[in-house]
Formats: structure tokens, sequence, C-alpha cells
């Protein structure tokens, strides 16, 4: 296809159409093809007058021109027109700014009009209407597409530009082998385009963009895909050290788990570098296969950095592995900004010549001056919390180490086959057996003695909970409830049960202490802001209040709840709500109220609120997609998914024959493709 002919040669397009064009991102008669209209303007059906009421003003028919007269009006003298139909109906043109149609619209002469009517006192009027000498010209008995406009652009300009590069590109070649479109049941694309321009009939509009939608996402998978090195099956044996870890644990790894850490021995085990999400809800047990398969790794000789987004959670990590770790002989270290001078120095030389197995830290494992012997694998917590230049600062301190991205904010499918292409994906959907799910409760105003007089009931079981209010102190916006003033509200509430502050602007080291406090049983409950919304792991916790809850997003609330429930205990989250939800608080309670399943939750948000907003800035490369909607066609992300991985697997070069047209189209669509970045 000729990629490279500019919009400009099509007929009306001038220098400030040009620029308009350009703000819409079209500089291409190519681009015209791709623009996806925003709407479709059905005239197929001969509307005459008296049709029109206000459920559909529409108007579409043929009239004569009966007599002509002026009135005035805001505009000044304005010329009104009036006509009849086939039927005999009159009709009143009304010709803001367009006096000039008075040369035009003789007395006598014949029209076919569109726009929309309305009755005034009896009489038919019309002020916004197109108005043509041949039915075609004006579109009737067509569907006519609506492009999004700015400037000076206008539709009758755009449907011009689009006739045009349709004719002009024609015949516009398949973008897929040909048995693809008989097997996804497809348009060929010089149908498709054709069709998602000028459709003959709505169901034909959706077939156009049911194809591009999946020509899209196959394209853009498929060359993600060609990138990504491929991986030999083999298969790897548990270590020796990962059998004792295993042996010492009181459980049994979930199904999932196995599965997950099978996945990425097999991995670490093969030259490729991994690039691997883990994926899974809060407790599932992401951390349990990160330090089996670290084993994996330090009894190959080689070195493990572990990374969490907090100082908080570096630290709670580094005691999970102290004792879980620690007797099995793994040398372990800790390093965030705060560790300096002489323990820092021991601490790099440690890791320099190796007698380091695992280090654990914060973002402070960038820093210029660490270094390591051996680094093979790469684990970072709670991804989504570090940016990709952080993520290539730590894998150059290795050659070629393996990377586990782990995240406890569920994806849901279409975005992880999308946003995560080039990652391989391994998911933890099952929970450790014996968790009973969190029972959730709605809480209005009213109800709220009830609520504390049900925590009370767990402090006597000697139960802890948490409290989180959305504001550290009563500044600002007076309505909210904040944690300094609740705080003392609460111990008059539970006297004499221990309890402690927690927010944000404390120092490190004294938040540090308050959650050892808490997790030793020391406090029975924390009234915090929603710094403990990530990680922290108290079993013996069984309720959570989270006040203002409306004001949370639906990650925020599930990420919050799951700080309960880890244990066997049947444990509660309270929602307490204020007053006047928005509709889309409403639903996001709802949600919350109906179920406990991570996944769901986030099919849930994505609904709400759309890919952009709900994968933020960062990720959105992926808006640029033109046709797909990664909220609803779900089945066309997994057959794209599908039908990519599988030419990959044939046809890695793309050198048959029939896969020819692939390198054509990965070359025409790579604007597109190009867009997308993570
Ligand atoms: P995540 O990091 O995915 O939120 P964790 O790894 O912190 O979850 O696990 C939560 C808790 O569950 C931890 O106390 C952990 O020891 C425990 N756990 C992990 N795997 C299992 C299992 N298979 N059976 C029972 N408990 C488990
Ligand atoms: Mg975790």
């Amino acid at each position: 296809m000729e990629k490279e002919r500019r919009i400009t040669e099509a007929p009306g397009i001038g220098r400030k159409a040009a620029e308009d064009l350009h703000s819409l991102g079209l500089t291409t008669l190519r681009d015209m093809l791709l623009l996806r209209p925003r709407a479709y303007d059905d005239r197929r059906e001969e509307r005459r007058i008296r049709k029109a009421d206000a459920a559909d003003p529409t108007i579409s028919c043929h009239i004569t021109v009966v007599s002509h007269s002026e009135f005035s009006s805001k505009a000044g003298r304005t010329l009104k027109v009036t006509a009849v139909d086939d039927d005999g109906t009159r009709i009143e043109l009304l010709c803001f700014n367009r006096y000039f149609l008075k040369e035009q619209l003789r007395t006598g002469s014949d029209w076919y009009i569109y726009g929309k009517a309305m009755r005034n006192h009896g009489v038919y009027q019309i002020s916004s209407f197109e108005i043509k000498k041949t039915m075609s010209e004006a579109g009737i008995g067509r569907i006519l597409p609506v492009y999004p406009l700015t400037g000076s652009l206008t539709e009758k300009m755009l449907r011009r530009a689009a006739e045009y590069a349709l004719s002009a590109l024609s015949p516009i070649p398949d973008e897929l082998p040909a048995t693809m479109y008989e097997q996804e049941n497809l348009l060929h694309h010089e149908d498709a385009y054709r069709q998602l321009h000028f459709p003959s009939s709505m169901e034909e509009a959706a077939k156009a963009l049911n194809t591009l939608a999946f020509t899209e996402l196959f394209l853009m998978e498929l060359s993600i895909l060609r990138e990504k090195p491929g991986t030999e099956q083999k298969h790897s044996m548990i270590s020796r050290r990962e059998r004792s870890l295993l042996e010492s644990l009181p459980f049994a790894l979930t199904e999932d788990q196995i599965k997950a850490s099978e996945e990425i021995r097999e991995d670490l085990d093969s030259p490729i570098p991994m690039n691997r999400l883990l994926q899974g809800d809060v407790g599932s047990g992401k951390t349990l296969v990160a330090w089996l398969t670290a084993l994996h790794a330090i009894d190959k000789g080689q070195q493990v950095a572990f990374m969490a987004p907090t100082e908080l959670l570096a630290r709670q990590h580094a005691d999970g592995a102290a004792a879980l770790l620690a007797p099995l002989g793994i040398r372990i270290a800790f390093i965030t900004g705060s560790v300096k001078g002489e323990s820092r120095k021991l601490l790099l030389k440690s890791l320099k010549d190796g007698t380091t197995d695992l280090v654990i830290g914060t973002h402070a494992l960038f820093s210029e001056d660490v270094a390591f012997r051996n680094l093979g694998y790469a684990i970072i917590d709670e991804q989504h919390r570090f940016g990709v230049q952080q993520r290539e600062a730590l894998m150059r301190k290795g050659q070629d180490a393996d990377i586990l991205s782990m995240t406890a904010t569920p994806i849901p499918r279409s975005l992880a086959l999308t946003l995560f292409a080039d990652y391989s994906v391994s998911v933890l959907h099952s929970m450790p057996a014996g968790r009973i799910p969190v029972k959730t409760y709605l809480v209005s105003e009213d109800r709220r003695e009830e609520m504390y007089r049900a925590v009370g009931v767990e402090f006597q079981r000697s139960h802890q909970a948490y409290f989180v209010y959305p504001r550290i102190d009563d500044e600002g916006e007076g309505d909210l409830r904040d944690v300094t003033t609740m705080y003392e509200l609460l111990k008059e509430k539970y006297p004499g049960v221990p309890s402690a502050l927690i927010h944000s602007r404390l120092p490190d080291d004294e938040k540090m202490s308050i959650l050892h406090a808490f997790r030793d049983r020391k406090l029975s409950y924390l009234v915090a802001t929603s710094v403990i919304e990530v990680g922290i792991d108290v079993p013996e916790a069984t309720c959570i209040v989270i006040e203002h809850a409306e004001r949370f997003g639906l990650a925020a609330l599930h990420q919050l709840r799951g700080r309960v429930g880890r244990s066997t205990l049947p444990s509660y989250c309270f929602l307490v709500y204020g007053k006047g939800l928005t509709e889309e608080a409403k639903a996001r309670l709802k949600v919350m109220k109906e179920t406990n399943d991570g996944f769901r939750i986030a099919e849930k948000d994505l609904e709400i609120r759309g890919p952009g907003e709900m994968m933020g800035d960062k990720q959105s490369g992926f808006l640029h997609l033109r046709f797909a909607d990664l909220t609803s066609d779900l089945d066309i992300v997994e057959r794209a998914r599908a039908e990519a991985d599988r030419i990959i697997r044939e046809d890695r070069g793309l050198l048959k024959a029939e896969n020819a047209v692939l390198r054509t189209a990965l070359q025409s669509h790579r604007s597109m493709i190009e867009t997308r970045h993570l």
C-alpha cells in the first residue's frame, strides 16, 4: 500500500484544513482510512416532514420550494423559505446567516433535505439542515460517518476526504493471512475500511470495527512476541535448600504456587533472561514463591536482590527472610537509604565479594555505589510502584539477570495480555487453604455505634483491628474525619485498649516500632492513613474500618481489605460512607460488598473507570488503540493473542508465503504499534 500519499491530495483539503487534520494526528491518506468515525448518521430511511416529533426530529426527504419571505431576528434580516414535501406537508426553512440561499432555493425548485425539524404552533420549522440537489449528495438512503472535528474541519470535508482515500488507495490489500479471514469471520481489509466509513448497514459497521480491532490487537501482539526471546521447555530440578524450606513449612503450597515456582525455576535455568510478572491477590502467597525461587538461584551460585517500594515493607520482608532462610545458611543483607557510614561500606563490600547471597532493600538498591559479584535474579515487589527506569537500573547491575515483577493489583486479563504482552505471566488465583473470605459491611452514619460494638467484641477475643481515615489532621476539608481526632475519640470509646497512631509523616523508625508492637500484639489497634495499604501482614488482625470509603478507589479498598483475613479467623471489613454518594462511588462500594475476588474487582474497576484512568498516565500508550475496546473486547484480545502465539510458533521469521502479508502490515501499522510502550 502506498503509505506516504498525503492527505492534502484529497479535494477540498487546503492548508488550514491540513493543519487541523494534523492536530487530529492525520497527515496521510492512510491515516484517513484509519480514522474511526465517532458515530454514524443513519439516513437510510426516507422520513417525511410529518414523521418528525420530539423523540426523533429527523427529516430526510424530497421537497419543492413554494415561496420566500423575510423576518428579523437577533441575526438581523433573515430569509425564510417555505417548501412542501411529497405529502404536501409544509415546512419553513429558517436560513440564519444563509441569506445567499435565496438565489439557490428558487420558487418551484426541487431539493433533498436532511436535518432536524420542530413543530412550532402547528408549523414545522427547520434551521439546521443540509440541502442538496440529488438524493445521493444529501446522503439520503445511506449511513454517513460522523468524525471527530476540530478547528475549521467540517463533516462534509472529512467525508469527501474519506471517499477520496478509499478510491485513491484502492485496491487495499489484505493485512492478514488469507485463511484467517474465514476462520475469524473478518471482512477483507478493502471492504473493512469501506464499511468502517460508509457502512451499508449497522451490522456491517460492527463487523468492520471487529475486523480492525482484531487486526490491531493481533499485529501489536505479533510485533511484541517477535521481539521476545523464545522459551524452550525443559524440566528443572528443585534445589537442595528449596526442598529444605518446603519441608520446614507447616503447610503445603497451593496448586498455583507450585505451578508458578515451576515456571520461574524453568526460566531461571534457561539461558534466556526472564521477564515475568507474578500476579496474585493480597495474601495469595507470592512472597513465598519469591523466597523459594531465590533459593534456586542461590543454590546455583548466584546472588539475589529483592526490592520493595517502602522501607517499612523492605524491613518486613527482611524479617520474614531472616526467619525462613537464615536457618538454611543464606547470608542476608538489608539496604535502604538510611544505612550509612561504616555499616554501608561493609554491606557494599559483601555484595561485591559475594559474601551476601540475598539483599533486600528499597530503591537504594539502584544507587551508583551498589555493585554485585554475580547478580542473577532480581525480584521486584509491587512492581507498579516502580518506574521503568528503576527496573532497568537494577537490571544493569547484573548480567542478563532474571527479573520477577510481583503485583498484588490484579489486572484484568484483557489488560494483562496487551500491556504485559512482553512479559510471561504467572498467576496465583487460589488462596491458601482454610482462609475464610472477609465479610464486608457497608455502614451508614447511623449504624456507627453498632460497628464500634462489633469491633469491641473482637478486642475481647484478643483480636486486632485497623481504623483507616483519609486525612492526617483536620486541616482543610473540615467534614472529613482524620486520624489525629479519631485517635483521641477511639481512646475514649475503648478505654484501656492499647492503640497507636500511624501515618506517613512519622519518621520511618517510629513507624517500624509501632508496627512491630502491633505484630507482637502489644497494641490492639492502629489508627492509620492508607500507609498501611501495602503488604502489612498481621494474622491476628480481624477487623478493618475504613471511613469515607467513598473517597478511596477500588484498588485501594481492595488492598486495604487485604490487611485482614490473613489467617483462619473470621474477619470483617466495615466501609463507612458519608452523605451524597455519587453513582460511581455507590457502584464501587457495591462491588466491594459483593466480592472478595481481586480479579473480579479489577474487571469492575475497568468497567467503571475505563483502561486509561485505571492504569494511569504511565501506561496510557495503549490508549492509542484505535478500534479495540479493552473493556468489552476481551474475546478479540484472547483470539488475537492466540493467533499471534500460533504464528510465532510456526513461523517466527514470517517467511512462509501465506505470512508475507504480515511483514507489510507490521510496517504500515508501525506508527500505531510504536506508540504503545510501557
Ligand atoms: P502476598 O505477598 O501474596 O500478599 P504473602 O506471601 O504475604 O502473600 O502470604 C500471606 C501469608 O500466607 C503469609 O503469612 C504466608 O506465610 C502465608 N502462606 C503463604 N503460602 C501459604 C500456603 N500455601 N498455605 C498457607 N499459608 C500460606
Ligand atoms: Mg506481598
